[in-house]
């Protein structure tokens, strides 16, 4: 079975060999609605996590949805490496620059940077005009994983892509290392000469005179829909593909958001009425709204409590909200009740501690149990969202 699979011979690993997911929380806002959330560990490699459209892969997808629905047109930017440059990438720190840098780029900030290090003045609505040139918004993620001609003929052809006879870099087959950046920003056409300086400033800031650009868009909301689902799904399947990458990216912040994203939506999930692509999205706006902690129901902030072990879900009554998160009936709790009812509500009896904190000044009570740093953590898209420490939770 999959959780036994023993990775590199480290059984016992939490990294590399974990059930998943093994734990849950319990979240409630201050009018006594509850939410149960289910802790992946978000490694692409993980049987669960990287499975296609799986929880993780849901949640990813919902927390860029409503970014997406600001867009009326959506462009999507695919930066590879060529085959020679692509060592250097195999660490976690030359990853973290080279997106970095990707995102300079495309929101102007770097050509701004480099006209003041040549000494230009640039005032205020120079900065502005620079940066509108580029793209003021945009969210990037890194694939490390796929073959691109295979990806952007078939996955993505519903997209017009500029520069069709473009190369794409070879030996990104099956199993071999291919890290390649995704980018979508809210742009549509991009005529030749734009993109031309585009890539030119790409391969100068990232100094790789080969980088190989592509770029495709679209104003169909159900392409949109599909692009959004390609650029969050997991490309490393498998962590035997590259052990010493799988091993460097422990933690690892895969994506990057820019820019104002409080427009109004462009198109809403009605749009989409009768499209294959509705017919699997989770509760897209109450799980983008867990996952930021704001209670979907009444937007009052909540808290998390937990991890109990998943087993202690099962018998508890719910509705599936998708993206392993569901309704708990509501509660309505004295103040102080709250964790003590939630631990009986999972159905543990057991020693527990609880660490509580009271801020009498603002007037807010806060508390955790163990080193519950995972609400916090599970809202973004990192490698490894481990759930917290259990040393204070022995199991019942
Ligand atoms: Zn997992
Ligand atoms: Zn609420």
């Amino acid at each position: 079975d999959s959780v036994a699979k023993s990775f590199l011979g480290t059984p016992g690993s939490d990294y590399f060999n974990k059930l998943c997911p093994g734990y849950f929380l319990i979240g409630s806002c201050e009018n006594g609605h509850r939410f149960s959330k289910e802790i992946y560990c978000g490694r692409e490699w993980c049987p669960t996590c990287g499975a296609k459209w799986s929880e993780a892969h849901q949640r990813k997808f919902s927390r860029w949805l409503p970014k997406v629905q600001q867009m009326r047109q959506l462009g999507y930017f695919v930066i590879e490496w060529p085959l020679a440059s692509r060592f250097p990438l195999r660490s976690r720190a030359a990853l973290e620059d080279a997106g970095k840098m990707v995102k300079q780029v495309l929101s102007g900030e770097w050509e701004i940077s480099l006209r003041r290090q040549r000494g230009e003045r640039i005032s205020r609505q120079r900065d502005e005009d620079i940066r509108a040139w580029w793209f003021p918004a945009g969210l990037r993620r890194w694939h490390f994983f796929g073959d691109l001609v295979k990806e952007l003929g078939e996955g993505m052809k519903s997209l017009a892509w500029v520069d069709k006879a473009s190369e794409s870099s070879p030996g990104g087959q099956g199993d071999r290392y291919n890290p390649h950046v995704n980018v979508l920003v809210p742009y549509g056409f991009i005529t030749r000469g734009k993109f031309r300086r585009i890539k030119r400033a790409l391969r100068a800031a990232l100094q790789e005179p080969d980088l190989i650009v592509h770029y495709g868009y679209t104003r169909e909301p159900a392409r949109m829909v599909h692009a959004l689902k390609y650029v969050t799904r997991a490309t490393f399947l498998d962590g035997m593909w590259a052990p010493d990458v799988a091993a460097s990216i422990y933690n690892f912040h895969n994506s990057q958001v820019w820019g104002r994203w409080d427009g109004e939506p462009a198109w809403s999930l009605d749009d989409l009425e009768g499209k294959p692509e509705l017919a699997d999205l989770p509760d897209s706006l109450a799980v983008e709204s867990l996952e930021s902690g704001i209670c979907p129901r009444c937007g009052k902030p909540i808290d998390w409590a937990g991890p109990f072990p998943i087993k202690n879900l099962e018998g508890m009554e719910k509705q599936d909200l998708g993206a392993g998160y569901c309704e708990l009936e509501q509660v309505r709790a004295p103040p102080g009740m709250k964790a003590v009812m939630m631990l009986r509500a999972a159905g543990y009896h057991g020693p527990v501690e609880i660490q509580t904190e009271i801020r009498e000044d603002r007037g807010e009570r806060r508390w955790k149990a163990g080193s519950g740093s995972a609400p916090s953590a599970a809202g973004q898209d990192r490698h490894g969202e481990l759930p917290p420490r259990l040393a204070t939770y022995q199991g019942p």
